[in-house]
């Protein structure tokens, strides 16, 4: 048996989801005539206080197409210099849609700083540069740990863009965490911002999907985006169903995933040769860093080994690159899943520094 936490895209439909999507009523998407496609999307739309949903194949391209809907060619897009966008999306915003990036620092837990947005911020009375159009934040924020933007920050960040005449989006890809993280709902925590996208196909454990959120306006002008990019997609009603069983059954378990995901973190707190502040633990990914017996963190390699080392005793955890380590908890890891990783974790610490 092998425990996964690399990430809690590995998660696999459960059995409600299989069982909807052999069920499942289609049509030509399209056209507009698949059903179960209209019911999830009326339902994305319900469930974050929003007009019109948008179903779209992964969250990559829900962030692309959003950038692309909210920013013409050569208008500028804020993110975040840890952002998932600025990382790990090809540089889509850039290389399809033409809008360059001005990145601002994260702070560590996720947020950006007030001034530096503020100042950040261009208009188009200086023909050098590129006017902004849109300020893009994360929430959850993946490499910052799976820290959370409470809505007073999100308030905060979203009357500022709003007096400067520019669009706010959210990389929600764990935003359903976010909100159990902070108690509210996410209709609440959305509600100060333009656009959202959230994933399906993470935590909430479906095979495929994500959803792009927002006025029915932006939501016409982002299917012929969708359409630009292929994301146009047929009988996808069968994906969709298991959607619609992620939102009605999965959200409500997310607090176990927490719990296992903090109860991981007290315990790797008391190893000596970890770094970690569990304190920042709130939701569902942790990271930390492995020190040599001389307490200085390891480098990327050293951590590639202690991760082999791991993988040898059953389990599978990620790197965030320069020695960062992460892990994930999710549907399918239990709670005495936790100390089973803990042995693993002090066997392959003490692999790594034998060898
Ligand atoms: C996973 C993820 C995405 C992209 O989703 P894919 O479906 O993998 O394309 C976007 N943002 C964040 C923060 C993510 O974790």
């Amino acid at each position: 048996m092998v425990i996964d936490l690399r990430s809690d895209t590995v998660t696999l439909p459960t059995p409600a989801m299989r069982e909807a999507m052999y069920r499942a009523e289609v049509g030509d998407d399209v056209y507009g005539e698949d059903p179960t496609i209209n019911r999830l999307q009326e339902l994305a739309a319900e469930r974050t206080g929003k007009e019109a949903a948008l179903f779209v194949p992964s969250g990559t391209m829900g962030n692309a197409i959003a950038m692309l809907t909210h920013a013409g060619r050569g208008q500028a897009i804020i993110v975040g210099s840890e952002s998932h966008i600025y990382h790990y999306e090809a540089g889509g915003a850039s290389t399809l849609g033409g809008s360059p990036m001005w990145v601002l620092p994260n702070e560590a837990d996720g947020s950006l700083d007030i001034a530096q947005i503020e100042a950040g911020i261009a208009d188009e009375s200086d023909e050098h540069v590129a006017a902004t159009a849109l300020l893009c934040l994360e929430n959850t924020h993946n490499r910052c740990g799976g820290t959370v933007l409470s809505l007073e920050q999100m308030t905060a960040y979203a009357n500022l863009a709003h007096q400067h005449g520019i669009a706010v989006h959210v990389d929600g890809a764990r935003i359903f965490n976010a909100a159990t993280a902070l108690g509210i709902p996410v209709s609440k925590l959305v509600s100060p911002v333009d656009s959202l996208m959230f994933c399906l196909s993470k935590g909430l454990s479906a095979p495929v999907g994500s959803l792009l959120v927002g006025s029915h306006e932006f939501i016409r002008r982002a299917r012929r985006t969708r359409k630009l990019l292929g994301g146009g997609m047929r009988q996808a009603g069968i994906l969709a169903a298991a959607g619609i069983v992620a939102l009605e059954q999965m959200v409500e378990r997310l607090p176990e995933d927490h719990e296992n995901c903090k109860q991981l973190a007290q315990g790797l707190a008391d190893f000596p040769f970890i770094e970690i502040d569990p304190t920042r633990v709130v939701t569902n990914i942790l990271i930390f860093r492995v020190l040599d017996p001389d307490k200085k963190p390891l480098g990327e390699a050293a951590a590639q080994r202690f991760l082999h080392n791991a993988q040898a005793h059953g389990l599978l955890m990620g790197t965030m690159g320069g020695g960062k380590i992460r892990a994930v908890t999710h549907y399918g890891i239990e709670s005495h899943d936790i100390s089973v990783t803990l042995t693993a974790i002090k066997r392959a610490l003490a692999d790594t520094f034998s060898a």
